[in-house]
């Protein structure tokens, strides 16, 4: 197959590759805007276009109502992993139940995560729950970016939404994208490290992108652009001139959630940025450090199981090796090999039958019994990972 010949290939294949992965999750609060922001997201990746065209709908951009997102919860935001491409990244979005309570379903659902976009709404600011949310995610050190959203609303104020990420939440936070027009004014954002302005629904009724700066948000945005600059450079010198000097990753074709799919890329982590531990049974539990990519034995831990119509579906988060459908695999939990009769990956609505899959994707398999929590290895090594085994970051803006 061609991944059995990709795990010869060079490094340099295993970097590429392995660059262009994303597993996040969206996190926040029930009612902050969970749902209508990962709808846009796999809207806008174009996953759940032919349920808008169905609905008649054009540029959803800037006002889904909220009867319409109503009917649609449950169609597109079924599954515990959805996936989606963005240019030309993979951006797996693990659903983060919302609990108040830390349940061993939390914790596992934040356990494959690499990175996760906080959802805050610049109205009600930091809550409780928002606090709660974000210490789940501090255990796991989960490197986040605060989505700031409803800019739309009446008493919008998204600078105290950022002094409160800094005093509630400790987060070493700066903005990277600053509002033009706030309210029922609101209608776009400058973005800090690109020197941009992206419109919405400009005086065309289309979105722009352009390089002329508003000139009433001159100072402003000069002003925030050295406060970000500075809070970077308080973690690392060099990341803060890389951070600015970098050719951003992005074009001028800008749809809806551009900016923070592109922020999503730019300063999340891919797999290989975050160390990931597994324990070796064989070895008194000693700690195992594994490579995030394709190359050594398959390790893969079971994170969610869904009843479908097909049957009982697992989640699988690979961290290492490759798994391919027929394959063998050894749950180290119970000692039982299994064969994978199906593999696939979830969309929005949609299943697709895999061959393969490989360190850092995320996948579905039908027909492996197994509990929730359990590791599956390719049966040369005896390693588990835990929920409490909390992955280690390399690299962390949050
Ligand atoms: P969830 O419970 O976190 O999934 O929240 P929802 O996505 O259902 O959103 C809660 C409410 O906030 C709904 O009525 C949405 O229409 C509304 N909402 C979400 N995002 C925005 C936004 O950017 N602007 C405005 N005005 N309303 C929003």
């Amino acid at each position: 197959s061609n991944l059995a010949r990709k795990k010869d290939a060079s490094e340099s294949w295993v970097k590429e590759t392995m660059e262009k992965i994303r597993n996040i999750g969206i996190s926040a609060h029930i009612d902050s805007g969970k749902t209508t922001l990962t709808e846009r997201v796999l809207y806008y990746t174009g996953k759940i276009h032919e349920i808008h065209e169905v609905r008649g709908r054009d540029g959803v951009g800037a006002k889904m109502d909220s009867m319409d997102l109503e009917r649609e919860k449950g169609i597109t935001i079924q599954s515990a992993a959805t996936y989606c491409t963005w240019k030309d990244y993979q951006v797996n979005i693990i659903d983060t139940p919302g609990h108040v309570d830390f349940t061993i379903e939390v914790e596992r659902a934040l356990r494959v995560l690499d990175g996760a976009i906080l959802v805050l709404c610049s109205v009600g600011g930091v809550q409780s729950q928002s606090i709660t949310v974000d210490r789940q995610m501090r255990r796991y050190e989960v490197p986040r970016l605060a989505f700031i959203n409803k800019l739309d609303r009446m008493g919008a104020d998204p600078w105290k939404v950022l002094n409160q990420a800094r005093s509630k939440l400790r987060h070493h936070s700066a903005a990277v994208q600053v509002p033009i027009g706030m309210e029922e004014d609101f209608q776009g954002l400058v973005d800090l490290v690109q020197m941009k302005a992206y419109f919405f629904h400009g005086s065309s009724g289309e979105n722009i992108v352009t390089t002329d700066i508003p000139a009433d948000m001159e100072t402003l945005v000069a002003e925030k652009r050295r406060e970000l600059i500075e809070t970077v450079s308080e973690v690392d010198d060099q990341l803060a001139e890389s951070f600015l000097s970098d050719e951003p990753i992005s074009s001028n074709d800008l749809d809806g959630v551009q900016p923070l799919l592109d922020g999503v890329i730019s300063y999340l982590p891919c797999p290989t940025e975050v160390c990931n531990y597994a324990l070796d049974q064989n070895k008194n539990e000693d700690k195992a450090l594994l490579s995030g990519t394709p190359i050594g034995p398959l390790v893969a831990l079971a994170f969610k199981l869904e009843e479908g119509r097909f049957g009982q579906l697992t989640y699988l988060r690979i961290y290492e090796g490759v798994i391919r459908k027929g394959d063998f695999i050894t749950n180290i939990n119970t000692g039982k090999k299994i064969k994978i009769p199906r593999l696939v990956r979830m969309h929005s609505n949609e299943m697709k039958d895999i061959q393969e899959a490989h360190a850092g994707q995320i996948v579905a398999v039908f027909g492996v019994d197994c509990a929730s929590g359990d590791t599956f290895t390719d049966g040369s090594v005896r390693y588990t990972m835990t929920s409490m085994n909390v992955p280690e970051p390399v690299m962390s803006l949050a």
